[in-house]
């Protein structure tokens, strides 16, 4: 079932005097009026500050925030609400763990493993923990289509890895990476293991117990609700070992300039005044998405998946990267003798907005002998016409292109 595409006010905009065909929703969703609105209505009726004051108006947004909170336990089927941090994003949650997991658990010699496909948020945070800490970053290479080498990642776990991070389904490939098996394999090793949901949170049923990962992340900008939110889930006992990321108020239980002793999780590793009206908005939007239902919003995108992968394999001049099956609401591609730079402006003057670049995967790219290329992804309030539309606009790109360098 698709969304209703008049709540997206957004979606009504035109762009070089074209309608506007959004087809960037994996870097980030449009949002529904009533995310807006949720925003709205706390700055202009119910502003208040949390966890510090006892007028009515915080008790209010403390109640509001807490109850967003539990939301968010149910959402992932954490068995805690305790278990749940609010950060900015997914970027903030992975320096949030290499910083305070790293305090505690890794060791000069240790290693962390990580894939060859992952976003640059899930490189980075672990190579300035190894450099810290003297520890090593071992990569888990991919087969040559892409999927991650299984039998590679079994012969790199050892009693020195002490956490594994992957992607949960690449922001390039789309493939949807068999998380129990490597979690299981990681467990059996005595590694933790943290699992980038930035792209799963808006696709799949997500149920932190049953998949036993150790951490969870996403974004809520990435699932409808504003930017600036986005979501921590940690095992509790492991949460309670791990030292503060940041110092300040509410994170703290008593202050002298001796000693500070902190709160436990999550308000330890949520220093500050927090994104209140952000958390408000990630509510309404988790609201909205959960009010389609997910098998329904799941049946809606494999649809338009399916339509896209068949008109896009009509031209003869376009390269998707990844395998064929299996894949996620994504695509990405190049198109022979196009840069994807010149193809992505092409579209955007039809109103088409794709991203194009590096897609935040060096990498991952170079895996595939290119470092650019072009990215469609999809929400369920995109349409089988623009996905028409769209690749109508890819034809006349390499059209105009043959006819430019004939
Ligand atoms: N991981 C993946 C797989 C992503 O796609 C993204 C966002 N493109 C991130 C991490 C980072 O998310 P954010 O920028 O919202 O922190």
């Amino acid at each position: 079932m698709s969304f209703n595409r008049s709540d997206f006010p957004m979606l009504n905009k035109s762009m070089h005097g074209n309608p506007l065909v959004y087809l960037d929703s994996a870097a980030t969703t449009m949002k529904p009026q009533s995310v807006i609105d949720a925003i709205s209505q706390f700055y202009s009726d119910n502003y208040g500050t949390v966890h510090r004051a006892v007028y009515e108006l915080a008790g209010e947004a403390t109640a509001k925030y807490h109850a967003v909170r539990v939301k968010v336990q149910q959402f992932l089927h954490a068995k805690s609400s305790d278990e749940i941090i609010f950060t900015k994003g997914t970027t903030e949650a992975i320096n949030l763990v290499a910083f305070s997991f790293g305090e505690t658990f890794v060791q000069p010699g240790d290693e962390i493993l990580i894939s060859a496909m992952e976003h640059h948020s899930n490189i980075v945070p672990w190579q300035l923990l190894c450099e810290r800490k003297k520890a090593h970053l071992k990569i888990i290479p991919l087969l040559e289509n892409g999927e991650l080498d299984l039998d590679a990642y079994e012969k790199l776990l050892s009693p020195k890895t002490k956490l594994v991070s992957f992607v949960h389904i690449s922001n390039v490939l789309g493939i949807v990476n068999p998380l129990k098996k490597i979690i299981e394999a990681a467990h059996l090793r005595g590694a933790k293991v943290f699992v980038d949901g930035a792209q799963s949170a808006p696709h799949l049923k997500i149920d932190v117990q049953d998949l036993d990962c150790d951490f969870y992340a996403f974004s809520g900008h990435k699932i409808y609700g504003p930017t600036g939110i986005g979501i921590l889930y940690g095992k509790k006992e492991l949460l309670e070992q791990m030292p503060p990321y940041q110092g300040g108020g509410d994170m703290i239980q008593t202050v002298t300039f001796e000693k500070t002793t902190f709160q436990p999780p999550p308000l330890r590793f949520e220093a500050g005044t927090p994104m209140i009206a952000e958390v408000m908005g990630l509510g309404a939007a988790l609201d909205y998405f959960q009010s389609y239902g997910l098998v329904k919003i799941h049946d809606y995108e494999a649809a338009l998946m399916r339509h896209a992968l068949e008109e896009m394999g009509k031209i003869d001049e376009i390269r998707i990267l990844g395998p064929r099956g299996s894949r996620s609401s994504l695509i990405t591609f190049n198109i022979q003798g196009v840069h994807s730079l010149d193809a992505a402006t092409l579209l955007d003057l039809k109103g088409i907005a794709v991203r194009s670049g590096h897609l935040c995967a060096q990498p991952l790219l170079q895996h595939f002998g290119c470092s650019s290329a072009l990215r469609l992804s999809l929400a369920p309030y995109n349409t089988m016409e623009e996905i028409d539309y769209f690749c109508k606009a890819l034809q006349t790109v390499v059209y105009t292109h043959l006819v430019i360098t004939k």
